[in-house]
């Protein structure tokens, strides 16, 4: 299957992490039926069907029109104003059961690989690592218990993950349901 859909920088692969699915679908803004359109979150104080095909999100078309972002800034202090503002009016956003949260790293945002669980971790060890620290400040002292927590990730919790689009390194966070 080949298909060209615009390439986004946060989130590379949509189709896999199921931001955006084949749907014969009109586009909510631009009314035109691409064969893709977008199935997660957007927020707007607007009445609106948040059916857009990529390319209204690619172009901040569907952003602009409906005064509404993709994703929420929240934790992406340390990025420019530029690429804020890319990820949250030029890029698809993605389910979760809790907020969505976007990593940044190497003060970039993180492009956004999908949701993953323990088999998947493994290939990143590095992700991994980060993720025992980050529940451990969060107050998961028992090492057995953390071990089993993140052992079960795909049951109930799963994993975030992430890549650094500076240094490539893999990040990820827990989404509890
Ligand atoms: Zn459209
Ligand atoms: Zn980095």
């Amino acid at each position: 299957m080949s298909v060209s859909l615009p390439f986004f920088r946060y989130h590379p692969d949509p189709l896999t992490t199921g931001s955006i699915r084949a749907s014969a679908e009109a586009c909510a803004c631009c009314n035109r039926s691409t064969g893709w359109i977008y199935t997660a979150t957007f927020y707007t104080a607007q009445e609106v069907n948040e059916n857009f095909c990529p390319w209204c999100i690619s172009d901040g078309s569907a952003a602009e029109r409906f005064a509404g972002e993709f994703t929420d800034a929240y934790g992406l202090d340390d990025v420019s104003e530029e690429t804020l503002h890319e990820l949250t009016r030029r890029t698809p956003g993605f389910h979760a059961w809790q907020d969505p949260r976007w990593l940044a790293h190497c003060q970039d945002a993180a492009a956004f690989l999908g949701e993953v669980g323990y088999t998947e971790l493994m290939a990143h060890p590095e992700a991994l690592d980060q993720l025992c620290l980050d529940l451990r400040m969060d107050g998961w002292h028992d090492v057995s218990q953390l071990e089993h927590f993140l052992t079960h990730l795909g049951q109930g919790a799963s994993a975030m993950l992430f890549r650094c689009v500076v240094c490539d390194t893999h990040i990820a966070y827990v989404d509890a349901s």
